[in-house]
């Protein structure tokens, strides 16, 4: 089975439509698909129930502060309709509004006029994320490319990194079981995390009502994968995979191109099929 529960169209930080993306996801021959936008539901105003084929699982990517840092989880199998998990996507849009405002402050002082206006032209008329001022930055060639966008002025540590804002661990943990949702640490790989923190950061998750982990995100070495199976066994987590897909042109995170889980483990799945 082709399972792919972790990507983003264009009502996020995506390429593409809603639409496209399960276009896409057939030509894939994709079982099942989780959308999973940053702190959005949009896409799924968008979409019918998928197809025979296809089974759309709902989901969000939630971005959450824990301690000092950015953590994202994944929320699977929602109910679209409860008013927590609505709450939820309302108070992290304005957070995510006022942060972009932070950010474009910042960037000002470092000397770039008019950032969030920047920004925005690179959404869909959705929600602005880093992405989309790293665009601006490379397009007034403040940077060379993306990458350099983040290492010197949006990613971890740098002025643009700004998520004070962000709910807790328990908040938003909170707002996707209250829509009968499991939760899911998302790529645990991408916090560069010492493993004792990360072991701390999986003893709150689990203790906040966290269910799942991660153990594939993308193209990984086996290595790692072996890693995080165990870590998941070890935590009595269910396994997630998906490719944290964004647009073509990024191998290490293309549609449907996810290895099988390990096995011997609990596939988050298991919840709902
Ligand atoms: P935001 O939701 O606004 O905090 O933006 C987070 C998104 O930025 C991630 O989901 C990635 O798509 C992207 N991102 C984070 N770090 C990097 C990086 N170093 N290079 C390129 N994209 C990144
Ligand atoms: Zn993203
Ligand atoms: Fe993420
Ligand atoms: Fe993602």
């Amino acid at each position: 089975m082709n399972v792919d529960l972790h990507c983003h169209t264009n009502v996020s930080d995506g390429a593409l439509t809603p639409a496209e993306l399960i276009e896409l996801a057939d030509e894939r021959s994709i079982d099942m698909l989780s959308i999973t936008d940053h702190d959005t539901l949009a896409a799924y105003q968008e979409l019918g129930q998928g197809s025979d084929r296809l089974r759309i699982v709902p989901g969000i990517e939630f971005s959450s502060q824990w301690r000092k840092s950015g953590v994202h989880i994944v929320g699977l199998n929602l109910n679209l309709n409860s008013d927590e998990i609505l709450l939820g996507v309302a108070q992290q849009s304005k957070a995510r509004s006022e942060r972009g405002e932070k950010i474009s402050e910042k960037l000002q002082r470092l000397g770039f006029d008019n950032c969030l206006e920047g920004a925005k032209g690179y959404t869909s008329g959705g929600e602005v994320g880093r992405p989309h001022f790293a665009q601006h930055l490379v397009a007034i060639g403040a940077v060379t490319n993306i990458a350099q966008a983040f290492k010197k002025y949006l990613g971890a540590g740098k002025a643009g990194d700004i998520k004070e804002q962000w709910a807790d661990l328990d908040t938003v943990i909170g707002w996707i079981r209250a829509a009968g949702g499991v939760a899911v640490l998302a790529h645990p790989v991408k916090y560069k995390m010492t493993r004792t923190k990360l072991v701390s950061l999986l003893d709150d998750f689990t203790a906040a009502g966290g269910e799942g982990l991660e153990v594939i995100s993308g193209l990984q070495i086996p290595s790692v994968t072996r890693d995080l199976a165990a870590l998941c066994r070890k935590h009595h987590l269910l396994a997630s995979c998906g490719s944290d897909f964004h647009s073509s042109g990024q191998p290490w995170a293309s549609l449907g191109m996810v290895a099988q889980l390990p096995d011997n483990l609990t596939p988050v799945w298991s919840r709902w099929v």
